[in-house]
């Protein structure tokens, strides 16, 4: 097998991997070096977070099991620094050295950073990826006003975002329009009005000289003397392509790594695809020419016929709710074009083509851009428009007769280059009837989601009567399905399903061996309904959870024991010290859930590590109860009023193992000192005087939220009560992999106030949670006690897939 390896794991770079393994499964032994801590996620939608559309984890493209499924070494959190084009080897932060018979360079780009004084103060950021993201949420918590420099698309869209997180935005733009390089005069005036009437206040031309403040910036200063004040800026003035790493390689750099059609770069053996690249003199900024670049990518590494790349004409549109807008080609006149325009001021709606000897160059579209695909396919594939309508006139959305008159290779999805043909043959040959279906198979609306409407049209007129609307709509469990968790859940009761790949059988599911979203979810749920008689299906679990230890970025694993409630004794301080020094264990730590991690543990030699250890595992891996943290509490601290620890160890001796929708953590503190940071925990409990108050729905992780109030209670015997019936509440409504923060948003604080306060019901709810309870066994000593399990997933052959 020849090595491929990939520096950078981001949108265009696994994208080409995806289309390699489409061509060549076997083809090649991979690696890839990502430099942020997470799998491959869709970076266009960081704008959709800022403005509160989605979540970090809805925007993951390809999970951690997609790599381990794919046989995909991933080291995430580490960055190449050198290649050594002479030996074939890339050099990583860590000292990590990896040989390569391929070498793909896919590192994107970085925000470009105004070299101003005063550039590197807090509060100063670009808007690049999932840190920038949180950063701008965490300062819109604690500060009230942001700058951004840049009226370009990044910077209207974080503009947007901060908006959306309560805060008084500037937008600083050195040019007299906005979005001059898509937009004319014209269009960006009407873009600008509707800004402003959404709170948004301009700054036109006006240089930034300065970012004032000490260390955190509290303004900015213009050339022209004036000042504003800031708490937040954000540079959204352009990108930089990331070359840093051929540094001193001697791979040819212009203003990004310099390739051919074949996107092959100046030494061989070595390509560079997406924002890095540098192809026909043009570094693209956007994902469908990036992915057309992989495409081609793929077929060349993989030895096929590759078919040139010849560079791409793209277009642009705005992610910003209440803007619709629609640029490709030129934008300004000269003697040569002839414009085709409709301007219609009173309803905001502003089209204008750009003609020369008979073809389109230039599109602009403001507030009606149902032209955009025809005219862009119009466009790029230099149609004479001769004797063509070109602009619709009526204000729906595209119609039936439209859809039929649509060529067939028409684009549809502009970012994944899908066409209303490829859409059709999908629906057709696969009998896709859901949108999820159809993006799934074809990829169209996997990127920025706009052509969704275009695409749910096609499926409509594609099926005809057989089109269900409501159903095309639903969200199904995964691609392989067009059920609904609602539906399965039914499903499963209703037919008796007691088996992953029986539920997959009966349920005509398209994928019969499924897939790394559905698996787990329908063990999941099997396990929920079926209570103490479901055998669970081990190798449908999440990877971690299939090795009852988490896998660390390196391919090793971490072993993390229970100290119930974070109390320890001498002897097993004892036991974890002689084990960590006889295994090399390589790091020793206490983790944030009060317990102690043993990281760096080879995977055959986890099982022996568990029996010498023996003690429970705290399975810091799974979708189950993680810790639950105590404060000191009654027993020794002067304020406490309750004791805190004992209701820590017994919840935790309770509900240890549980299988849950996600991740739960509790957190009891005996007083509303909160030393355990119970409100920021899925539930928390804080002791007052006389009793105990319940909170739910905390996150303390990238989603932070605090804890809403579900009751008060006196005992700890209520306590219990309460937390049985609430987590068996979750586990029976939540869908899998649903935080109970997001559940609780989903279904409403009230709703569950309500459900609980029945007696009757809480009791039937913890009926069920205890019956279930009874089927759970310590899984480490599981595994000790049985060779077969030893033989199948700890003994020694190479893992692959990280975290
Ligand atoms: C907020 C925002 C909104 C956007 N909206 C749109 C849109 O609406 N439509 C559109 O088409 N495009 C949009 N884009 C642009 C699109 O996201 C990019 O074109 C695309 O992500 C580029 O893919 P890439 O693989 O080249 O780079 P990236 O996705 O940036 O991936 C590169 C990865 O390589 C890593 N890396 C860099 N150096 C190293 C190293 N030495 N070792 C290891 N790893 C390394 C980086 O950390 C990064 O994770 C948007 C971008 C942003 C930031
Ligand atoms: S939460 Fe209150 S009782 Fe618990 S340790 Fe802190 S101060 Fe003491």
């Amino acid at each position: 097998m020849k090595k491929l390896v990939m520096i950078g794991n981001g949108m265009a770079g696994v994208r080409t991997i995806e289309e390699i393994l489409k061509l060549s499964p076997e083809q090649f032994d991979i690696t890839i070096f990502g430099q942020e801590p997470y799998p491959n996620y869709n970076r266009i939608k960081l704008s959709n977070i800022l403005q509160g559309d989605t979540n970090f984890d809805e925007i993951i493209i390809n999970p951690l099991d997609w790599y381990k499924e794919n046989n995909i070494q991933l080291f995430t959190g580490e960055t190449v620094v050198n290649i050594d084009v002479e030996a074939k080897r890339v050099i990583s932060d860590q000292g990590r050295e990896v040989e390569y018979d391929e070498l793909i360079i896919a590192t994107g780009s970085n925000s470009f950073i105004l070299p101003i004084p005063g550039a590197d103060k807090i509060g100063v950021t670009g808007f690049r990826d999932i840190q920038d993201c949180e950063m701008m949420i965490k300062s819109a918590e604690r500060y009230k006003k942001a700058v951004v420099i840049g009226g370009g698309l990044l910077g209207l869209e974080a503009a947007r975002g901060l908006l959306n997180l309560g805060m008084k935005v500037d937008v600083v733009h050195l040019m007299p329009h906005l979005m001059e390089r898509q937009l004319d005069p014209i269009a960006s005036s009407l873009l600008r009005a509707e800004l402003e009437a959404q709170g948004m206040n301009f700054l036109m031309e006006k240089e930034t000289v300065e970012i004032l403040g000490d260390e955190r910036v509290t303004g900015l200063r213009f050339k022209d003397g004036s000042e504003v004040e800031a708490d937040l800026v954000v540079m959204a003035i352009g990108i930089k392509s990331n070359t840093a790493v051929v540094k001193s390689s001697g791979i040819y750099v212009n203003r990004g790594i310099v390739v051919n059609d074949f996107m092959e770069t100046s030494i061989p053996n070595v390509y560079a695809v997406g924002e890095c690249a540098e192809h026909r003199e043009i570094v693209y900024g956007l994902v469908a020419p990036l992915y057309e670049q992989g495409k081609v990518l793929a077929e060349r590494i993989c030895g096929g016929e590759a078919k040139p790349y010849a560079g791409s004409v793209t277009g642009t549109q705005l992610k910003v709710a209440g803007v619709d807008l629609f640029s490709a080609g030129e934008i300004f006149e000269d003697g040569s074009t002839k414009s085709i325009m409709v301007y219609n001021e009173y309803d905001g709606i502003y089209k204008r083509v750009l003609t020369r000897n008979n073809l389109i160059v230039g599109i602009v579209l403001y507030g009606d851009t149902k032209d955009s695909t025809k005219l862009f396919r119009m466009l790029t594939k230099k149609e004479d428009i001769s004797g063509v309508s070109i602009f619709q006139t009526e204000c729906s959305g595209r119609a039936s007769d439209d859809i039929a008159s649509m060529p067939n290779d028409e684009l549809v999805c502009g970012c994944n280059g899908v066409t209303k043909g490829a859409i059709v043959e999908a629906i057709q040959t696969q009998g896709l009837t859901t949108l999820d279906q159809v993006s799934y198979c074809t990829n169209a609306g996997r990127s920025c989601g706009r052509c969704k409407p275009m695409v749910s049209s096609i499926l409509a007129h594609t099926l005809g009567d057989q089109f269900d609307s409501a159903a095309a709509q639903k969200t199904s469990i995964c691609g392989c399905t067009t059920i609904s968790r609602e539906e399965l859940v039914e499903e499963i009761k209703a037919k008796g399903l007691t088996g992953v790949k029986e539920v997959m059988n009966v349920l005509q599911w398209n994928n019969e061996e499924g897939c790394t979203k559905c698996r787990p979810a329908i063990n999941y749920y099997l396990g929920m309904i079926h209570m103490d008689e479901y055998k669970d299906d081990r190798d449908s679990r999440l990877v971690n959870e299939k090795m009852h230890a988490n896998i660390q970025k390196d391919g090793t694993y971490s072993v993390v024991p229970r100290m119930y409630g974070g109390v320890t004794t001498a002897a097993d301080l004892k036991k974890i010290a002689e084990v960590a020094e006889k295994y090399n264990v390589p790091l020793v730590k206490l983790t944030g859930g009060q317990r102690i991690g043993l990281f760096g543990v080879k995977k055959e030699d986890l099982p022996a590590m568990w029996e010498e250890l023996d003690m429970p595992s705290g399975y810091a891996y799974g979708k189950t109860l993680r810790t639950v943290k105590t404060c000191v509490g009654a027993q020794f601290c002067r304020y406490g009023t309750q004791d805190s620890m004992a209701l820590g160890i017994e919840l935790e001796k309770k509900f240890e193992r549980l299988d849950t929708p996600h991740k739960v953590k509790m957190g009891v503190s005996a007083c509303p000192r909160n030393c355990s940071e119970a409100g920021i925990k899925d539930i928390g409990f804080v002791g007052i005087d006389g009793g105990w108050e319940i909170y739910v729905a905390g996150n303390g992780g990238v989603d932070l939220r605090p804890g809403d109030l579900l009751c008060k209670v006196k005992t700890q015997e209520e306590v219990m009560e309460m937390t049985g019936a609430y987590l068996q509440y979750y586990r029976e409504t939540a869908n899998y992999l649903e935080r109970t923060s997001k559940w609780v948003e989903r279904v409403g604080l009230d709703h569950v106030k309500e459900v609980l306060a029945d007696e009757e019901t809480r009791k039937a709810l913890n009926e069920r949670m205890d019956q279930t309870l009874k089927k759970y066994i310590e899984p480490w000593n599981e595994a000790i006690q049985n060779e077969e399990i030893q033989d199948k997933y700890y003994a020694q052959h190479t893992i692959k897939g990280g975290e």
